[in-house]
Parts: C-alpha cells; sequence; structure tokens
C-alpha cells in the first residue's frame, strides 16, 4: 500500500514527489510515456526562475528527478489505463496489469502534442513529419522545413530549426500570430523564418519514402497549392491526457480537468460521483487540469501544493493517528 502515489513525470510530478519524499511519505512516482514531459523536448527555458541565461528542458527535468530520488521517491515506468477513486483506498490499473493500492494520489500527467489528423500525416511520421524540432531537427540540416502553427510553441520550433535548416516557412492559418510579443519580434526579425499567413494545411504528399510536400488551401481565397518541404514541425497545442479517467470525473469538453480551487488553495479533482465535490486524498497538478497558463513554473507550484495536502490528508486518516509515519 503506498502512502502517496503520483501520475506523471513533468514538473508538477516531480515537484509533488522531493516534498512527498522530503515528509518522509517515500511516494511512488508512475512516469508515463514520455519520462519527464514536454519539458525533455524543448531546449532553450529562459522563464523557469533561478536560470539567469535560461536552461536546458532536459536537462532540468533530469536535475528534478534526480532531487525526487534523492529524497527516497521511487520511479516504476508504466501507462495507467484506469483509477479506481471510491473508498480509501484508490487503485490505479497500469497497461502492463500491474495494480497500485495508495492511499493518496495526485494526478499529474500534463499534455500531449496535437496532431493535424490530415491525409498523409501517420503515414510520413518519421519519415519527414514530426512534432518535435529537437528531437528530430538534426535529420533536417541544411534543407527546406515547415513549421505549422502560431503560438509560443510554433515560434520556438522554428527558431530552433532556423539555426540548423536553410529556410523555415511557418504555416500560420489565420492573420496573426498567437504567440507571446517577444517570440513574434525574434521569428519576424529572422532572415531565415518566413512566416506565412492564411496557410490552413490540407495534406502531407511524399515519393512513398520521405515527405516531399505539403498542400494547402488559403484562407481568403480557397486557392489551393502545394509547397515543398522535405520536412514538416506540427506545433498546433496540446491534449490533456485524461482519457483514462473519461467518464469517471468532471472534465471539460477538451478534457482538462475539473477541479476545486478553493480546496486548500490545492486543485482537488471533482467527480459526479461526489455531486461534483472533491474526492478525498485525490489532488490535480500541472497541464492536465490547466489549458491557460500552461507553464513548468506553475505546473511545478501546483505540485508542490498537492503534495502538502496530501501530506495533511494523510495525517487526518484515523489509520495515520499515533503512527510517526504510515510504512508501505
Ligand atoms: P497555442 O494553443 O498557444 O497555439 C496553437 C497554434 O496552433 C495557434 O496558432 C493555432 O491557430 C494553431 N492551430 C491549432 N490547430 C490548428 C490546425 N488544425 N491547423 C493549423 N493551425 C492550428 O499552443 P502552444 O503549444 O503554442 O502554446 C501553449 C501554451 O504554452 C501557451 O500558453 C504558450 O505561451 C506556452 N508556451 C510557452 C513557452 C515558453 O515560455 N518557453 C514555449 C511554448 C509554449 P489559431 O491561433 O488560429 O487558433
Amino acid at each position: 500500500m503506498e502512502n502517496v502515489l503520483i501520475l506523471g513525470s513533468g514538473p508538477a510530478g516531480y515537484t509533488a514527489a522531493i516534498y512527498a519524499a522530503r515528509a518522509g511519505l517515500k511516494p511512488l512516482l508512475v512516469s508515463g510515456p514520455q519520462v519527464g514531459g514536454q519539458l525533455m523536448t524543448t531546449t532553450d527555458v529562459e522563464n523557469y526562475p533561478g536560470f539567469e541565461r535560461g536552461c536546458n528542458g532536459f536537462e532540468l527535468m533530469q536535475a528534478m528527478q534526480a532531487q525526487a530520488a534523492r529524497f527516497g521517491t521511487r520511479f516504476q515506468e508504466g501507462m495507467v489505463t484506469g483509477l479506481e477513486l471510491a473508498g480509501r483506498v484508490k487503485t490505479a490499473f497500469l497497461e502492463d496489469g500491474t495494480r497500485i493500492a495508495t492511499r493518496s494520489l495526485i494526478v499529474a500527467t500534463g499534455a500531449s502534442a496535437k496532431w493535424l489528423g490530415i491525409p498523409g500525416e501517420d503515414e510520413y511520421k518519421g519519415r519527414g513529419v514530426s512534432a518535435c524540432a529537437t528531437c528530430d531537427g538534426f535529420f533536417f540540416k541544411g534543407k527546406d522545413v515547415v513549421v505549422i502553427g502560431g503560438g509560443d510553441t510554433a515560434c520556438e520550433e522554428a527558431l530552433y530549426l532556423a539555426n540548423l535548416c536553410k529556410y523555415v516557412i511557418m504555416l500560420v492559418r489565420k492573420d496573426t500570430l498567437r504567440a507571446s510579443q517577444i517570440m513574434q519580434r525574434r521569428v519576424y526579425a529572422h532572415s531565415r523564418i518566413l512566416v506565412r499567413h492564411g496557410a490552413e494545411p490540407l495534406r502531407f504528399t511524399g515519393d512513398g519514402e520521405r515527405l516531399t510536400q505539403i498542400w494547402l488551401r488559403d484562407s481568403k481565397t480557397n486557392h489551393e497549392s502545394s509547397l515543398y518541404a522535405e520536412g514538416a514541425f506540427v506545433a498546433i497545442g496540446h491534449t490533456p491526457n485524461t482519457q483514462f479517467l473519461k467518464g469517471q470525473v468532471d472534465m471539460d469538453a477538451h478534457g482538462y480537468l475539473k477541479t476545486d480551487p478553493t480546496h486548500f488553495g490545492c486543485s482537488a479533482l471533482t467527480s459526479k460521483a461526489y455531486h461534483h465535490a472533491p474526492v478525498p486524498g485525490v489532488f490535480v497538478a500541472g497541464d492536465c487540469a490547466d489549458h491557460v497558463y500552461r507553464q513548468a513554473v506553475t505546473a511545478a507550484g501546483e505540485g508542490c501544493k498537492a503534495a502538502l495536502q496530501a501530506e495533511r490528508y494523510l495525517a487526518s486518516l484515523p489509520a495515520y493517528l499515533g503512527e510517526a509515519k504510515i510504512e508501505t
């Protein structure tokens, strides 16, 4: 029986683990399919406090994991497919058939990159179509590539690729970029990045082996055209990793978890079974419940709050009273 089970290995999950481990609760963290979360594929993180010159996302996550391990967090790789939340003991079911029983639970499963869902995308994934410039950009050194999207992620991908590739064309469906002002300025000022507005992706085509073209529709004229590209980087946002909770707890139309933010300042998962009130002992942190801020620092802060709240919850359990610590 676990005291604290943490689902997710992004900034929220690791921060929750650091706090729970330092409180002597010996947390178990189940990492999910992408160990370290989204920051593992982010090169420059310039806004995480404490790093005057910025830091590398991969290194930041490795350091968070090492910090969590140092205080006694245990790690398990695995994909959670379901949860049993009723009653005092919660159970997590993993894809490989493992069941983990726990007294408290922190859901910090984050979000994953979205795909366009257009013809040719699946066919050329890994053969020209990618959702991660830092993972795959190297393969397009000196070549022409496109980046699809107009948010901060797309700008970041374009700037990264502009250091490697011949030309980067950003395909943006609206007349404006959604990205922050500082990123917009950098993109527009870069001599090897061209921003094409009003471009809606229709399909990817290639020679059967590799991607060669992306087909576009002009959003004003409806005119169809194609663009030569050996690489296409899809950077159009994220989907919360909450499918395993569908139908069981409150979530919005996009799958972001609904929480009770007044629950001692900590996001607690709410459920219809509990009349939309917080499920006792279950806390939520990070992007799986946040479509507004979606920052590493806000996720880390929520991970901290969730762990402190889990600690208080455990201390309030009758079985805990009189014991120095619950042993696993
Ligand atoms: P956003 O939701 O901000 O932007 C998504 C972009 O993709 C928009 O331009 C959107 O267009 C476009 N898009 C969506 N669907 C399609 C489609 N089917 N076809 C074509 N274009 C499409 O997502 P991001 O991932 O960029 O950013 C998410 C959050 O993370 C933001 O808050 C951002 O600030 C933050 N972030 C911060 C970073 C940092 O601080 N270093 C780095 C990256 C992200 P439209 O505008 O028309 O809807």
